[in-house]
Formats: structure tokens, C-alpha cells, sequence
């Protein structure tokens, strides 16, 4: 079934229709230098509208870095006071959600491991029900979507207007040279059956290597995408998650120079 939502459209989040939504900064926030530090160089590009960092991290195993936490809030706090820009992280229970209300954190956004839990996702949408919140949601892991829907089919349930939907690929079920497949059939079978949705692209977790990010990233521009989340990091090398995706702020600024932005409609 087809569903016009009662979304807002990507010209709320970027003051004009045609100017992609881009959202960019490190995968982790790891220290209140770092998180500092990389924003002020994002926020020399006029064409980054949203610093991104996650604080709670979800590692597929234990014992590797799960996220500074509450702390990281404070940081971002910062970032917004400093540069402007508005901030935002991936929110994973109803304690992450509060904290993140209670800081005055911009745009939170469902990681694609919680979209695939339909419980996680009602739990936050309980938590923002009533609020002019903003939510991004990744694909599930899975290439189902109808789970994708349906977790933002619960949030527009709760009243929540500021919605983008983030395509950030599918886990592969053999090796091939992404880190996760960008299924683009799903994408357009997203855009299908919720037409005026905008959808952005998270080259970065699909591609798992820099050196296919502007791959990828021009793929989801001649797919009509309306924006992208690109992980940029101070210095990628010392990152502490995620170290081979991301880009230095100026690597990205070169990216997003040689890309050509065209909204052909998926
Ligand atoms: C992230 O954005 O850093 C992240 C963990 O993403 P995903 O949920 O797409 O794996
Ligand atoms: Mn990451």
C-alpha cells in the first residue's frame, strides 16, 4: 500500500529543495578534543548542516569501544554552542532517548541493528511521543522493507514529523566488495511505498573503505537521493571505530566538489 506520509519535507531540514541534506562527523565521539576539533573543521563547509557522533556505540561483539556515553551529550552541547551546528546521534533505548530530549540533542537517529527490533523501536517512539522530534532511520540489517516501514510507520504513530529514512546497505550474505550490499532495489521499493519520505545515503557504512565512498556516494546521487551521512574524523587513523570509512574533513569537502548532485527522482 502506498502511504503519503505526513512528513516534512527535505527543504525543512536544508532551505532548499535542491541542496542535498548532508550530515557528517566521526562514527564515535572519543574524547571532548576530538569531538571539538573535527566539528570546527566540518563547520567551515557551508554544505555540512548536521555533526553527527555517536556516543553509545553498538559493536557487534563485546570488548571493543562502546561509546564514551552521557558524557558525549555534553560534548555535542558544545558543538551546537560553538559552531552552530546541529547535532546529532544514534539513540538505542528509552534511557538514550531521554538523555538525549533532556541535552537538546537536534536529530536522533535508529541504528540499523535497532530497526530491525520492532520493541526497541516502539520503545523509542514512546519515549518521543508528543515532542517535535527529529529521526533518522537506517534500513535494518536485513534487506526487509517492510521492518524499515514499520519502524517508521512507529514513529509517525507517536507524531513524529521530522522523519528521513537512511540507506546504509545490507548485510552481505557472501564477501563482495562492500562492507554491507547497497541493495538499491530496496531503496526504490522504499521510495515506492512511501513517496514523499526523504531518504538519504550513508555511504560510509555501506562502502566500509574509504576508497569507494565517492563510488557509492554518486550511485545514490543518480538514484535521486536527497542527502548523505558521511563519517569524518579528525585524524581516521587513530579513530577508534571505524578507522578505515573515514574521511578527514578536507577529503570530504574534495568528495563532495567532484560529486555531481542530481535529483532525478528514485
Ligand atoms: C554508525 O552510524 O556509526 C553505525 C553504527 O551505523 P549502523 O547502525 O548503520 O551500523
Ligand atoms: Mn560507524
Amino acid at each position: 500500500m502506498v502511504t503519503e506520509l505526513d512528513i516534512r519535507p527535505i527543504s525543512h531540514w536544508t532551505q532548499d529543495e535542491k541542496y542535498p541534506l548532508l550530515v557528517a562527523g566521526p562514527c564515535s565521539l572519543e574524547t571532548e578534543e576530538q569531538t571539538l576539533e573535527t566539528a570546527r573543521l566540518l563547520a567551515k563547509d557551508p554544505r555540512v548542516h548536521v555533526y553527527r557522533g555517536g556516543v553509545w556505540k553498538p559493536r557487534t561483539r563485546p570488548g571493543s569501544f562502546e561509546g564514551v556515553g552521557e558524557i558525549g551529550l555534553e560534548w555535542l552541547k558544545k558543538v551546537k554552542a560553538e559552531t552552530g551546528l546541529k547535532v546529532g546521534t544514534e539513540v538505542a533505548n528509552a534511557q538514550h532517548t531521554e538523555a538525549c530530549l533532556k541535552a537538546g540533542i537536534d536529530v536522533l537517529w535508529v541504528g540499523a541493528r535497532s530497526t530491525a527490533s520492532p520493541f526497541v523501536v516502539q520503545e523509542i517512539a514512546d519515549v518521543l511521543k508528543g515532542t517535535d522530534a527529529t529521526v533518522m532511520v537506517k534500513n535494518p540489517v536485513n534487506p526487509d522493507v517492510q521492518l524499515w516501514i514499520g519502524a517508521i510507520e512507529r514513529l509517525h504513530q507517536a507524531g513524529i514529523k521530522n522523519l528521513v529514512a537512511i540507506h546504509r546497505g545490507f548485510t552481505p550474505f557472501q564477501e563482495t566488495k562492500y562492507r554491507n550490499y547497497p541493495r538499491w532495489k530496496t531503496l526504490i521499493e522504499l521510495k515506492r511505498l512511501l513517496p514523499n519520505l526523504p531518504v538519504i545515503c550513508d555511504p560510509s557504512h555501506i562502502a566500509g573503505k574509504r576508497e569507494l565512498l565517492f563510488e557509492v556516494s554518486q550511485k545514490a546521487f543518480d538514484m535521486g537521493i536527497d542527502g548523505l551521512m558521511v563519517e569524518s574524523h579528525r585524524d581516521p587513523s587513530c579513530a577508534l571505530s571505524d578507522a578505515a570509512q573515514q574521511l578527514t574533513p578536507t577529503d570530504l569537502g574534495s568528495m563532495l566538489d567532484k560529486l555531481v548532485l542530481r535529483k532525478l527522482h528514485i
